[in-house]
């Protein structure tokens, strides 16, 4: 059976173009970036070249570039370095209700140190409240944080319009774009965002690795102590490969940033209205229009969306409930709450994330599989309630 792989919001195959890259610091190339001689100076020649790379396609300089080992780390730091070395000038935080547990948790954990919190509504298309934003922000608002996609519904937020909110009140703004790269462009300067997390493996880069941008000037405190790596900020030895290969990958994903969003973006909504003409009872969730390309994200009524997943499973397609994240727990999504969607279409939703290289093909084959899927789980969910109302008689 051949496998057909529609999870890409979680992760992404390494792409050859980005192996080839890191292939030589995986072997002859194995020296320590730290290191005097000739083994260091081509790792770090390595590391270099990948800072470099990540600037140019964010418009920053190299030095405002450090790298992590992945989206999770850059936005735990971003969130306590900068709340903490801001301290001094306020202790309000603005963040939303749709953003990565990496975001919110961090957040409650810097409620129960003292900071104020407020996690703004967004609409039920998903877009962030900004009357909301400015209603909430203050004197003492040292950070927003909001996401520029969201990795469930794919929405994309209005991400200038909020850096030109934080500019003008003069708070600083971080943005978790770790499903945006490669989908929108994000000139940070230009915009005026001053810290933004990203990370390798959704790229079709290597996993475990990625990074955060901190505007020149802007504070935050050290994530690790105990070398001089990263500025001194973020101790420990370079994941040299990883690195290299998160370079290459961020370097592609904006050099093709046009060819892959048209291509993505036509098959995306030649599903959504394949889906839409063959299964009655579905409902896009997340915005119709400003989302992400390769996103498409599903209700359907009378269905619950793990039992669909596990089905398509079956059939070898992979597509996952909520977000990756999230699956395992029988609680509804916290981005589908917070829109508003009802909690039976919420349990029913499904998410459908397309790569680079998916084809017309695959998608003809999921929507015929999905249509068998979606009537077959009908059916035994209407025999079960008949069976229940006999019961009750
Ligand atoms: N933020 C968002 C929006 C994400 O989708 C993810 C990955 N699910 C992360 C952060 C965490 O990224 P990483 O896996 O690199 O830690």
């Amino acid at each position: 059976m051949n496998k057909i792989y529609l999870d890409n919001a979680a992760t992404t195959p390494l792409s050859s173009e980005v192996l080839n890259e890191m292939m030589p610091y995986l072997t002859a190339d194995f020296g320590n970036p730290n290191s005097l001689h000739s083994f260091g100076r081509i790792a770090k020649a390595g590391v270099d070249l990948a800072r470099e790379r990540i600037a140019k396609a964010l418009g920053c300089e190299p030095n405002e570039i450090y790298f992590t080992s992945g989206a999770t780390e850059s936005n735990n730091w971003a969130l306590n370095g900068i709340a903490k070395a801001n301290r001094h000038k306020g202790n309000h935080i603005i963040t939303s209700k749709i953003e990565h547990p990496s975001i919110l948790e961090t957040c409650k954990k810097l409620e129960r140190e003292g900071f104020r919190v407020t996690y703004l509504d967004v609409d039920e298309m998903g877009l962030v409240r900004i009357d909301q934003l400015l209603h909430f922000i203050s004197p003492d608002t040292i950070l927003i944080s909001i996401m520029s996609a969201n990795n469930e519904v794919g929405t994309i937020q209005n991400i200038q319009a909020i850096a030109n909110i934080a500019k003008e009140k003069n708070v600083i703004f971080h943005t978790d774009a770790t499903q945006a790269i490669g989908a929108v462009n994000l000139n940070v300067h230009e915009m005026g965002i001053d810290a933004l997390s990203l990370s390798g493996h959704k790229l079709n880069g290597p996993k475990g690795v990625g990074a955060l941008y901190v505007h020149d000037g802007v504070m935050i405190t050290p994530f690790m102590n105990g070398g001089e790596q990263e500025s001194g900020l973020r101790a420990g030895t370079s994941n040299v490969p990883g690195i290299v290969g998160l370079g290459k990958a961020v370097e592609i994903a904006t050099r093709d940033i046009i060819a892959n969003s048209k291509k993505m973006r036509g098959l995306r909504d030649y599903f959504i209205s394949k889906v839409m003409q063959n299964i009655e009872l579905t409902q896009l969730n997340g915005h119709p229009v400003q989302r992400l390309p390769n996103n498409v994200n599903l209700s359907f009524g009378m269905v619950e969306g793990e039992s669909l997943m596990y089905l398509l499973d079956l059939n070898g397609i992979a597509v996952s409930t909520g977000s990756a994240c999230s699956s395992g727990s029988i609680e509804n999504s916290h981005v589908l709450t917070a829109m508003g969607i009802a909690p039976d279409l919420a349990q029913g939703a499904v998410r459908f994330s397309l790569g680079k290289n998916t084809t017309k093909d695959e998608i003809d084959f999921v929507v015929e599989k999905l249509i068998e899927c979606v009537e077959k789980l009908r059916k035994v969910s209407a025999l079960s309630k008949t069976q229940v109302g006999k019961e009750d008689e």
